[in-house]
């Protein structure tokens, strides 16, 4: 057998390679009983560290190294619900760094596995608090060492919303051939929803950016905050969204199992994200959406929600 004798860098690509550029399906069985409205989903999961969060993390350590906040001597340190956290995880374990992540205990132990195996370190935080206690911890550490960290602060960093403005935005405008005339994106930092949203605008100013997030401060959809009980990021912009709609974590749970059905193994705020486009279509006519699915289920399966019976019927997509 011949033995390749040149291997270049660009033939075997880094990991970090393969952020970005997500595929974007139709999720037809959703669009019966509508008025000529198409659904699309942009698949976030198919990124190398498993959700949305890789673009916005590798975008926030680029930009740190760039400029030389970030060296090889700190620790990168940060608050997540789990997902920022494995995109830490998975570009420090490439590049050399160590990373250091304050996470509520209540986490699902899938998160917690992922982040050991790719060798960060957790600090566990009170599930009472949610991610506002995981953030308050991350700022207590940094300030008590701060040469000794590199810290992001995903909810108040420019990279964040800028990694979507950059590349999931002009995807999306891409993949659609420009036909889109809807985005709705859930709220956890805002990142995902501020940098699409931001980019749509300026490429069209009528298109209609939804916002979603939960019901109530206590809620089961990992990776979104309720924005009228929770800490505001410093990186949202209130004035982008045309209109903002609620979800109920049972709403999401049941989503998703219907996704399941369909042949789409999402995550909760996947579900999420489409009972708010559902919503929104049943109200239209002729129209395009486009949102975003941040994970998979693979995360959620130890969950409560694949327990529940669905009504005859309501199994079906
Ligand atoms: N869904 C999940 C599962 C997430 O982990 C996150 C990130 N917190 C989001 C949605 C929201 O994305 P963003 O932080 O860009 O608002």
């Amino acid at each position: 057998m011949s033995v390749p004798t040149v291997v270049t860098r660009d033939a075997h690509p880094s990991v970090l390679n393969l952020i970005g550029q997500t595929p974007l399906v139709r999720l037809q069985p959703f669009e019966r009983g509508l008025n000529g409205v198409e659904l699309y989903a942009k698949l976030e999961w198919q990124n190398p560290g498993g959700s949305v969060k890789d673009r916005a993390a590798a975008r926030m350590i680029a930009d740190a190294e760039a400029d030389g906040r970030l060296t090889r001597d700190r620790i990168i340190l940060d608050a997540t619900s789990g997902n920022t956290g494995i995109a830490y995880a998975m570009i420090g374990a490439a590049c050399g760094y160590r990373v250091r992540v304050c996470l509520p205990s209540n986490a699902s132990p899938e998160r917690r596995r992922i982040l050991a195996a790719y060798g960060a370190e957790v600090v566990l935080t009170s599930p009472l608090e949610g991610t506002d206690g995981a953030i308050r911890e991350a700022q207590r550490l940094y300030a008590a060492d701060p040469d000794r960290y590199f810290y992001p602060d995903q909810y108040n960093n420019p990279s964040n919303w800028r990694a979507h403005f950059d590349t999931t935005g002009p995807e999306i405008i891409q993949q659609t051939g420009g036909r889109l005339t809807h985005f709705v994106a859930g709220l956890g930092t805002t990142g995902t929803f501020v940098g699409v949203g931001r980019r749509l605008r300026e490429w069209n100013p009528r298109v209609q950016l939804i916002s979603m997030q939960p019901d109530r401060p206590f809620h089961g959809l990992e990776g979104l905050k309720h924005l009228e009980t929770a800490m505001v990021p410093g990186i949202y912009d209130p004035t982008l969204a045309d209109r903002n709609v609620h979800v109920a974590t049972e709403e999401a749970y049941r989503m998703v199992r219907r996704l399941a059905r369909a042949g789409v193994l999402a995550g909760i705020s996947s579900g999420a994200a489409l009972a708010a486009c559902v919503m929104i279509a049943r109200e239209l006519r002729d129209a395009v959406i486009v949102t975003i699915f941040p994970d998979s289920a693979d995360k959620y399966l130890h969950d409560r929600l694949w327990d529940e019976e669905d009504e005859p019927g309501q199994g079906e997509p």
